[in-house]
């Protein structure tokens, strides 16, 4: 139980995923203890290969650990048939990943409440307001992928994530595939949907800019959890990375890290190439 008394949403003991065997073996998580709290913006942040991926991937059900468990929304995974785990993952976890995955030959709207069509269930009107309305997505609703700027499309597939309702939201990655601007923006927008929809949110990001719109920080190394900074600034989590100054190196490769992806770079990812102007 959280201090105010809440159940955390996703609990972890011992978490440990090891892949390949003998000398080939990869400790990808090496014992992570970790609760994540309802209601909360949870970012990650680590080097490449520290196990944010999988770290992720055994939150949600869509990798099995080989050691430890792992509780979401109340439910011991470990315990659990396939069936039963693909039905929660469908109607208690959301995705959003860097590639914004939209059909190109839907609209936005249509693209938002397809989850619910393909569930046969029914679009709750008032929620669909209320995420389309904090993800800033009214003026858009009738446009298809290729209309929308790249930070307007990922803003698509998190309202897209929102619709059913989940516990939590996972991002990998969500803004590696825009520039500076456009992943401050996404995350913004994320935010309010914490603050104002009580919406639970945990994001792999590279960019303390970015980072320092989550309520917590988790820093990854090695597979393990090396620091869990609270109440993030951009100072702080700037400063915490300079102490590691070695990892945080191996990570400056990536676009999000120093701020040098374009908007043409953004556009070439997402293969929209008319797209980045209208971003306005
Ligand atoms: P991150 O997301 O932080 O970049 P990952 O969770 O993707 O890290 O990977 C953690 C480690 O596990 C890395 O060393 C990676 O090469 C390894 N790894 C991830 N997935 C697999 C896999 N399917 N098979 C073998 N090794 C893997
Ligand atoms: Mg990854």
């Amino acid at each position: 139980m959280t201090p105010d008394g809440a159940a955390p949403i996703a609990t972890t003991t011992g978490l440990t995923k090891v892949y390949g065997k003998g000398e080939a073996a990869v400790h990808a998580l090496a014992g992570i203890d970790l609760e994540l709290r309802a209601g909360e913006l949870t970012a990650i942040m680590g080097p490449s290969g520290s196990g944010k991926s999988t770290l992720m991937h055994c939150l949600a059900g869509l990798d099995t650990p080989t050691a430890g468990t792992v509780w979401l929304a109340g439910q011991d995974l470990g315990s659990m048939s396939d069936r039963a785990l693909t039905a929660m993952r469908r109607t208690k976890v959301g995705f959003v990943f860097q590639a914004f995955n939209l059909v190109a030959t839907l609209t936005a709207e249509e693209n938002i409440v397809l989850p619910l069509q393909l569930a046969h269930a029914k679009v709750d009107t008032e929620w669909f307001d209320q995420i389309v309305d904090v993800l800033g997505l009214a003026s858009r609703l009738k446009h298809r992928p290729s209309q929308l700027s790249g930070g307007q499309q990922q803003r698509v597939a998190c309202a897209r994530a929102m619709v059913t309702k989940p516990v939590v939201i996972f991002g990998d990655e969500p803004t590696g595939n825009l520039d500076t601007a456009a992943s401050r923006d996404l995350l913004g927008f994320l935010r309010h949907s914490v603050d104002e929809l009580g919406q639970s949110l945990v994001v792999v990001t590279h960019d303390p800019g970015t980072a320092a719109f989550a309520d917590r920080v988790l820093f990854l190394s090695d597979g393990k959890v090396v620091d869990d900074l609270a109440n993030p600034t951009q100072a702080t989590i700037l400063a915490r990375l300079r102490t590691d100054a070695t990892d945080a190196n191996t990570d400056h490769a990536h676009p999000d890290a120093t701020g040098a992806a374009t908007g043409a770079d953004a556009d070439a990812a997402t293969q929209a190439p008319t797209t980045v102007a209208r971003e306005q």
